[in-house]
């Protein structure tokens, strides 16, 4: 049987991940500090809990494979105490590695489109290196995933850790928080409430969505795959670590964003009001997939619609 951690695994990704794995047959243990992530995500689902930081030193044992998940993603939360978003990305990283060191597991770690910032490339690809600020309100979590990246390669060139990264597009679905602050979340409840949506800025930013289901397919179809596999692709990519964008390529602005929930929403009598755009926020954001397709057969499967029906659904409950 496969024994999986993941940390983090309390949160909207992990949520989601656990009850994959539950039902492919894995023992899943969860380690969380319930910082951001809710005991409710996981009801009824088999995991083992530990309540802890990823900060602190993770308890031993014998894993074959750990998602590491463990650090507040929406801007509104991993900016509320950003020294400790920084920390939680480096020392949990950290932390994560030496036991993956000690026990050789595969580590999926939940990387970011954030490490590219307000990108000046688009789409993204792997190969790009970012427009990031180091002293901006984003830079917390920006650079904090981007020294785990580092972490990453350096365990793995001096200690021979199998880490995989994921750079994350913005994704939405069930288990999400009703205050995570992001705006597929924001404008759900808006429009369930009858109440206006907040655009930041004009609206005409642009993000990509993601279904959660289209991202643990990827998770899951990473895990699998041999060292040997991920040697032979990404050295030919010239790469020195397995790296993946994992998105939905379809862009929107905000603007669209709303319209369509409004279009699901036919009763809604939700108006858009508008507040300044937060510093720093990236003007335009969509992933090349080419290598997630390439090395998974992987691609995403759910339209923007579908995602935000199931996703609406989800948030019924919540009200
Ligand atoms: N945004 C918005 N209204 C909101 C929340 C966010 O217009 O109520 C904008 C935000 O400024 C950004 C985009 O929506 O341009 C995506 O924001 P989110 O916080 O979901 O994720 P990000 O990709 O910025 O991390």
């Amino acid at each position: 049987m496969t024994k999986v951690l993941i940390t983090g695994g309390a949160g909207f990704l992990g949520a989601n991940l656990a009850r994959r794995l539950v039902k492919e047959g894995c023992q899943v243990t969860v380690l969380d500090n319930l910082y951001t992530g809710r005991l409710s995500n996981l009801e009824g689902v088999p995991v083992t809990f530990i309540q802890q930081d990823v900060r602190e030193p993770i308890p031993e044992a014998d894993y074959d494979v750990i998602y590491n998940l463990a650090c507040p993603a929406s801007p509104p939360h991993y900016q509320r105490e950003s020294l400790f978003t920084l920390l939680t990305c480096i020392d949990g990283m950290r932390n994560v590695l030496e036991l993956a060191r000690r026990c050789k597991a595969i580590v999926i770690h939940a990387s970011t489109s954030e490490i590219y910032g307000d990108p000046e490339v688009h789409p993204q690809p792997e190969r790009y290196w970012g427009h990031v600020n180091t002293l901006g309100i984003r830079s917390c979590y920006d650079e904090g995933k981007r020294v785990a990246e580092t972490l990453s390669l350096e365990y793995a060139r001096a200690y021979g850790v199998d880490v995989r990264l994921v750079r994350i597009f913005n994704t939405y679905g069930p288990y999400m928080d009703p205050k995570d602050g992001r705006v597929v979340s924001n404008f759900i409840l808006q429009a369930l409430k009858n109440e206006a949506f907040t655009l930041f800025g004009t609206g005409e930013q642009t993000r990509s969505f993601q279904f959660v289901d289209d991202l643990i397919d990827a998770f899951v179809l990473y895990a699998q795959k041999t060292a040997a596999e991920c040697r032979a692709f990404f050295s030919e990519k010239g790469v020195t670590l397995p790296v993946l964008n994992v998105g939905n390529p379809g862009e929107f602005t905000m603007r669209e964003l709303a319209e369509t929930i409004l279009r699901l929403l036919p009763d809604c009598t939700s108006a858009m009001t508008y507040a300044p755009l937060p510093g720093d926020d990236p003007k335009r954001r969509r992933p090349d997939n080419t290598w997630a397709k390439d090395f998974l057969g992987w691609a995403p499967r759910v339209p923007l619609e579908e995602g935000l029906k199931a996703t609406i659904a989800y948030f019924r409950t919540t009200l």
